[in-house]
């Protein structure tokens, strides 16, 4: 079984977020996995283990031909990657991006399986798995708490506020991991001196056919202003004078959280 897995290359987000004049997040100097996309990297090396046989591939659109993050998942032991890199890509929307990796999908060729995170976590639009399977007409499956393949369909546990829902669909299709569904590895040292060598397949904007349907001139988006998030308000302070316990119910009897 082949699994595909959409991996996003971050600036690291221990570090002060900057934005550019256009107010696109600034993505200069390494970039790294985003750690949302180690699950479906680790989900994906299981699901093949369990197949016994298949390979795990990554997809990554990225700026300055960053890899730091495609070898991390390679040295987890995905197989291989392809990488869009372009200065055309400047300015894509997240339909825009979903149209690269739905088109990096097909080049790979033999995908049974996409796997994505829910949501990035620098640009948690959360659009980018349904979008996939729709350019790619191949049906959708979101928020995968758990995850099977056998007899041609894939079978997934839906996260629910109360539970989860058992949802399944045929091969090929797309499905969304939410963080926590497996235990990502630790890269080992021969994983990451195997990762040096393992191909990445570098690809332009032109060579998967999507010439003025992407970046700036091809955006249904614009990001018109961004504003700091406001200040915590200082929360509510309850004096004990014997009643203490019924204020705390009433307060929380309005927020309705209990
Ligand atoms: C107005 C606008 C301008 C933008 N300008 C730029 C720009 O100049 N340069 C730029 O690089 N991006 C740009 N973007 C793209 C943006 O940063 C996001 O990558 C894109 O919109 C995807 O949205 P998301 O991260 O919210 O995806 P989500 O839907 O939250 O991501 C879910 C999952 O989809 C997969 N995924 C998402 N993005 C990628 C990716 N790039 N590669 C591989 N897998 C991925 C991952 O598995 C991810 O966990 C722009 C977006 C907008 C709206």
């Amino acid at each position: 079984m082949n699994v595909v897995v959409c991996v996003k290359q971050i600036p690291d987000p221990a570090a002060p977020g900057a934005l550019d004049s256009d107010n696109t997040l600034t993505r200069e100097g390494k970039l790294i996995l985003d750690e949302s996309d180690s699950f479906g990297v680790e989900m994906a090396l299981q699901l093949v283990d369990t197949a016994g046989e298949g390979e795990v591939t990554l997809v990554s659109m990225a700026p300055n031909n960053e890899v730091s993050g495609l070898r991390t998942a390679l040295a987890m032991g995905a197989a291989k990657a392809v990488l869009i890199s372009d200065e055309a890509l400047a300015g894509t929307d997240a339909l825009g991006t979903a149209k690269v990796l739905a088109k990096a999908v097909e080049r790979v060729g033999d995908a049974d399986l996409v796997l994505t995170s829910t949501e990035s976590t620098d640009g948690y639009t959360g659009t980018i798995p349904t979008q996939i399977g729709q350019l790619l007409d191949w049906p959708a499956l979101t928020f995968a708490k758990h995850i099977e393949v056998g007899d041609g369909k894939v079978t997934i546990q839906r996260q629910t506020e109360a539970g989860y829902d058992t949802v399944e669909a045929p091969l090929p299709a797309v499905a969304s991991v939410t963080a926590g569904v497996v235990e990502p590895r630790y890269p080992s040292f021969k994983g990451i001196m195997a990762a040096k060598n393992k191909p990445v397949d570098e690809v332009t904007v032109a060579d998967l056919g999507l010439d003025g349907q992407v970046g700036w001139s091809g955006a249904h988006q614009a990001i018109t202003a961004v504003e700091a998030a406001p200040e915590r308000e200082a929360g509510e302070k309850i004096e004990d004078e014997g009643d203490a316990h019924e204020n705390i119910v009433s307060f929380l009897d309005e927020l309705k959280v209990i």
